[in-house]
């Protein structure tokens, strides 16, 4: 059977996760309407990618459920 050949101290696991964070995002401009957006992905204000219209936006923006 393997096993583990010593403990991994609670410091080792600290120094570990000390490097478990968040990146800050990194967000691209809409080159249709100049809002931010995720890079490679279809914008959601007007559902453009690579200069076409993709997907349809239906026109019920920030109006809650
Ligand atoms: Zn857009």
């Amino acid at each position: 059977m393997i096993a583990p050949k010593g403990k991994i101290s609670k410091a080792r696991t600290g120094h570990r996760r000390s490097q478990w964070k968040l990146k800050p995002l990194n967000l691209s401009v809409c080159p249709q309407c100049h809002v931010l957006k995720l890079p490679h992905r279809v914008c959601a204000e007007c559902g453009y990618y690579n200069g076409k219209p993709v997907i349809e936006i239906k026109e019920k923006k920030s109006a809650g459920k």
